[in-house]
């Protein structure tokens, strides 16, 4: 058993220090609200009066925040100067690149083990401990955090040095984005041409137009059961989520000279669904906005 802090419980936080508590680690909470960790608490998490409280002495060390300046204020104002030596560093947050580098590269200067490990999954994965971790750091940190990782997943994959679990999220999700929008747009079009959208899925899903938003997560309602179509688009992965990686994807695109046209529109699409009311709707609802039904 080892002693493991746990800063930021929030939707995902929540349910991943959870999973910790149950592989039989002490975990140490702390957030910025305390409603939170109580709520940690009665997960059977000790709580901690501060982020470098929960830091001290632990073995064990995961972050789960909004953004990069977070993860950069806490690291280096609270993380840091309290981490033991030998301990692992684990930021599970989606952020930019360039903060996760730039915190995987103070991290080394200071001889601590850190890893930038984002996940694909949402708050139900968090909960059920079947989220997916990509990572980035150094070889040696990254046996280390597996561990830990895999208590609260069902892949922990390696993608490379600092910032590269960052670069594989925001790539994933930008390419998710786009086969969505196409996806939408591909039975908008078969419902105006009077194709029923069930047949639609039988020849598409077994043709080349193929895609996990059809198959997995169908934006029309019926072929797929359980998407977020057969209940309104009640979230899922919220567009306000969608928004936010892509966002991280464009500044990456254009720090590092890429050319991401596509992502660009997806972007912009999906800023517009969000401006419309579509925030707190699953990003599949795009579907609304593209055959022209969304009212808000
Ligand atoms: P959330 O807003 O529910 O939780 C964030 C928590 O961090 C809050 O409880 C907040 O009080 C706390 N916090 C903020 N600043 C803090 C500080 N300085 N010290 C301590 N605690 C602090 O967000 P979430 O939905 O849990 O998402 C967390 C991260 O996971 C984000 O980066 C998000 O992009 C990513 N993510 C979310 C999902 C999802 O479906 N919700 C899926 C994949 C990845």
């Amino acid at each position: 058993m080892a002693a493991v802090a746990f800063i930021g419980l929030g939707n995902m936080g929540s349910g991943m220090a959870a999973n910790l508590v149950k592989a039989g680690h002490a975990v140490r909470a702390f957030d910025l609200s305390a409603e939170a960790v109580k709520r940690a608490g009665e997960r059977g998490a000790s709580a901690a009066a501060s982020a470098s409280a929960a830091v001290e002495g632990a073995d064990a060390v995961v972050t789960m925040l909004p953004a990069g300046r977070h993860v950069r204020a806490v690291y280096e104002g609270e993380i840091f100067p309290a981490a033991k030596a030998g301990a692992i560093l684990m930021d599970c947050s989606t952020i930019d690149v360039a903060s996760a580098r730039a915190v995987g590269e103070a991290a080394a200067q200071k001889g601590l083990d850190f890893v930038d490990a984002p996940v694909s999954g949402g708050v139900a994965a968090a909960e059920g401990g079947t989220l997916t971790f990509m990572a980035g750091g150094p070889e040696a940190a990254f046996r280390k955090a597996e561990p830990y990782l895999s208590k609260m997943g069902k892949a922990v994959i390696h993608a490379g040095e600092a910032g590269a679990g960052q670069a594989a999220k925001i790539c994933n999700n930008m390419l998710l984005a786009i086969h969505m929008i196409g996806t939408c747009e591909a039975f908008a079009l078969a419902q105006k041409l009077g194709l029923d959208p069930q047949k639609f899925f039988d020849i598409s899903s077994k043709a080349s137009g193929q895609n996990w938003s059809m198959t997995s997560y169908c934006p029309v309602p019926g072929p797929v059961p359980n998407a977020p179509s057969n209940r309104d688009y009640a979230p899922g992965f919220a567009t306000a989520m969608m928004l936010k990686d892509l966002k991280l994807a464009m500044d990456a695109a254009q720090a590092a000279g890429a050319s991401t046209p596509l992502g660009a529109q997806a972007e912009a699409l999906y800023a517009m669904f969000d401006n419309l009311g579509g925030r707190e709707r699953d990003f599949s609802g795009i579907y609304k906005l593209i055959d022209g039904s969304w009212r808000g």
